[in-house]
């Protein structure tokens, strides 16, 4: 499964309504937002991540505020169409969303695949008035384009300001809720089979009745049995 591919299971399972498509559609700012509300809800409000330095190499423990980021994530309009005029252009755009990441995926080189997400994500091209095509867009107005969506949308690429304490080397951290969550729900399936390979052991129980323990009785028979 590709990272796109998990965030949108991740999501499917915080909103088992909604189908796949509107979903796929989803801003990646909201689709994100989402995802951080899944983890407050999962595993609480703040997050406990490791990294090394990256100037002394000293292993760094830091604390991830989910909740702070969910506020933080959601774009103020997501709906759009959003416009930007410059250069005597008018671009009507949407925000990108995990279908777009997933149709540019096959792209080998970064600039067609910036220029296939443009293709997608610009509904509308105006210059002076008159229709033009998304291609005819001169490079400023394209970093104009670029920089706006960040502004309306970001999660795109949320940074951790991190520093590390042996060193005072000060950085920039990219946080991806998605495999963040993915790993943590695999950590916490993982446990849970250890655990359940314990107390079937011990007690003879089955997978379904320990499952259906509340966490605090089985953390009492892991203790007594451990
Ligand atoms: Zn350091």
């Amino acid at each position: 499964m590709n990272p796109v591919e998990r965030a949108l299971v991740l999501l499917a399972a915080a909103r088992p309504g909604a189908a796949a498509e509107e979903l796929a559609a989803l801003a990646l700012g909201r689709r994100d937002a989402g995802l951080l509300r899944l983890r407050e809800s999962i595993f609480g409000p703040v997050a406990t991540a490791a990294a090394n330095c990256p100037h002394c190499a000293a292993a760094l423990e830091f604390t991830v505020d989910i909740a702070l980021l969910a506020t933080e994530a959601a774009p103020q309009d997501a709906g759009g169409p959003h416009r930007l005029a410059k250069d005597g252009f008018v671009v009507e755009f949407r925000l990108p969303a995990s279908a777009d990441l997933t149709a540019i995926a096959s792209c080998a080189e970064a600039p067609q695949a910036r220029q296939r997400l443009l293709e997608r994500c610009v509904l509308e091209t105006h210059r002076d008035g008159a229709p033009v095509a998304s291609e005819a867009l001169p490079e400023p107005v394209v970093a104009e384009l670029a920089a706006q969506i960040e502004r309306l949308d970001p999660t795109i690429d949320i940074q951790l300001d991190l520093r590390c304490a042996a060193c005072g080397h000060a950085w920039p951290l990219a946080f991806d809720i998605a495999h963040f969550l993915w790993h943590e729900i695999d950590a916490l399936a993982r446990r849970l089979l250890g655990e359940v390979h314990t107390l079937a052991r011990v007690y003879g129980w089955s997978e379904a009745d320990i499952l259906g323990l509340s966490i605090a009785r089985r953390n009492y028979y892991l203790e007594m049995a451990g």
